[in-house]
C-alpha cells in the first residue's frame, strides 16, 4: 500500500501550496509499525509516555503562525501562539526559541524522561494541536523506517527540503510584504544574544520594537498566511525566483563564474537530478542539511529528492522481493 507523500505526512494547506506538485504526489510506502500509541521509543525508555517525540520546543515560521492564528485546529493552539506573541517572543520571520529554552531542552535528562518538558502545543490527551501546521522539525518519521541508506537518505533530504522552504518562504514573505529584509537580517546578526534576550523568554522591549518597527505581529503573521493562500498557484515559483536571485548575487560577490553560469542556465522545470556526493554523504547517514548551509535552489534540491525517492523505492522493492512467500 502506498500513499502520496502529502497524505503520509499530513500536510496542511500552507505547506501544500509551497511544495512542488511532483514532490507532494510522490508515492511512498505506508510505513509499517508507526503506532504512536505504542511508541517504540517509549517502550525503549527514551521518551516519556505522554510527550513521546513531542518533547521539543519547535520554532514556527511566520506563514505557519498565521495559519494557526487564522484557522487554529484543536482548541488551545491559537491561544498558545497568541500568548507567545503577547509575551514578545516572536520575530517577523519566526517565533524563535529563546536561548534559555535551548539550554533547557539541550540539557534534558534522558535518564529521567519524566523531567523532559512536553511541547507547549501538545494537548492534555497527548495530541498535537497544530498537526497540519506543524513545522518541518516535526515532520519526520525517523523512529520506524528501515535503516537502509536509501531510505534514511530520502527522509532526511525531504526534511531538509521542508527546512529550506521554511527558511526561504519566511524571508520571501518579508520581502513581498514590504519589509527591508537586509536591515532585518543585519539587526539579528549585529546584535549579541544577551542584548536580544537578556536571560528571558521574551525579546528585550527595545530590540522588539526595532524589529517590528510599529507593525502588529499577529496581523503580520496572518498576512503571511493569506499571501501564501491567495497566491497558491505561484508562491513556489516566486520563492524560487527569489532564491535564484539570492544565489546569483552570492556567486557574483565571490566571483564564482561557474556557479553563476549554472544558475543562469538552470531550467524552470523540475527534473530528476543525481545528488552530488556531498549531499548523499550527509543525508544517507541521517544528517540534515540546515537551510543556512544549503547551497541549492529549490528546483535543484527537489530534483535530488526525485532521485533519492527512486533509490528509496528501489530499496523497498528489493527488500520485498527477498521476503519469503507463503
Ligand atoms: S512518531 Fe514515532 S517516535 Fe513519535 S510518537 Fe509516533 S512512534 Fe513514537
Ligand atoms: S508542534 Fe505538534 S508535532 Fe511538533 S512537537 Fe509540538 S505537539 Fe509535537
Amino acid at each position: 500500500m502506498a500513499n502520496t507523500l502529502a497524505e503520509q505526512v499530513g500536510l496542511g494547506p500552507t505547506w501544500t501550496a509551497l511544495l512542488h506538485p511532483q514532490i507532494q504526489t510522490l508515492q511512498v510506502p505506508q510505513l509499517p509499525g508507526i503506532n504512536c500509541n505504542q511508541c517504540r521509543m517509549v517502550e525503549e525508555g527514551g521518551f516519556h509516555p505522554f510527550a513521546r517525540c513531542c518533547n521539543i520546543y519547535p520554532e514556527f515560521p511566520n506563514f505557519l503562525l498565521g495559519e494557526i492564528l487564522e484557522k487554529g485546529q484543536r482548541p488551545g493552539s491559537q491561544a498558545t501562539v497568541a500568548g507567545w506573541i503577547e509575551e514578545g517572543r516572536s520575530g517577523p520571520a519566526y517565533a524563535h526559541k529563546p536561548p534559555v529554552m535551548h539550554e533547557r531542552y539541550n540539557n534534558q535528562n534522558y535518564d529521567n524522561v519524566s523531567e523532559i518538558p512536553p511541547c507547549p502545543l501538545l494537548d492534555e490527551q497527548g495530541h498535537c494541536t497544530v498537526y497540519a501546521q506543524r513545522p518541518h522539525t516535526c515532520i519526520e518519521y525517523n523512529c520506524v523506517y528501515p535503516l537502509y541508506p536509501e531510505i534514511i537518505g530520502f527522509w532526511h533530504a525531504f526534511h531538509s527540503l521542508l527546512g529550506l522552504h521554511s527558511y526561504l518562504t519566511s524571508r520571501y514573505l518579508l520581502h513581498a510584504l514590504g519589509w527591508d529584509v537586509e536591515a532585518y537580517q543585519e539587526a539579528w546578526k549585529d546584535t549579541p544574544n544577551d542584548a536580544i534576550w537578556g536571560d528571558q523568554l521574551s525579546i528585550q522591549p527595545d530590540f522588539h520594537s526595532k524589529l517590528w518597527n510599529g507593525q502588529a505581529p499577529e496581523r503580520f503573521y496572518k498576512d503571511c498566511s493569506r499571501y501564501v493562500q491567495d497566491n497558491q498557484d505561484s508562491i513556489r515559483e516566486e520563492v524560487e525566483m527569489y532564491r535564484r536571485h539570492q544565489l546569483q548575487e552570492q556567486a557574483e560577490a565571490t566571483d564564482n563564474e561557474e556557479r553563476l553560469q549554472e544558475l543562469n542556465q538552470l531550467p524552470n522545470a523540475l527534473t530528476f537530478r543525481e545528488p552530488p556526493l556531498v549531499l548523499w554523504e550527509e543525508v544517507s547517514v541521517g544528517r540534515h542539511i540546515a537551510p543556512e548551509d544549503n547551497p541549492w535552489t529549490l528546483t535543484e534540491f527537489e530534483g535530488y529528492i526525485l532521485w533519492l525517492h527512486k533509490a528509496m523505492m528501489g530499496r523497498y522493492a528489493f527488500e520485498l522481493s527477498r521476503q519469503p512467500t507463503s
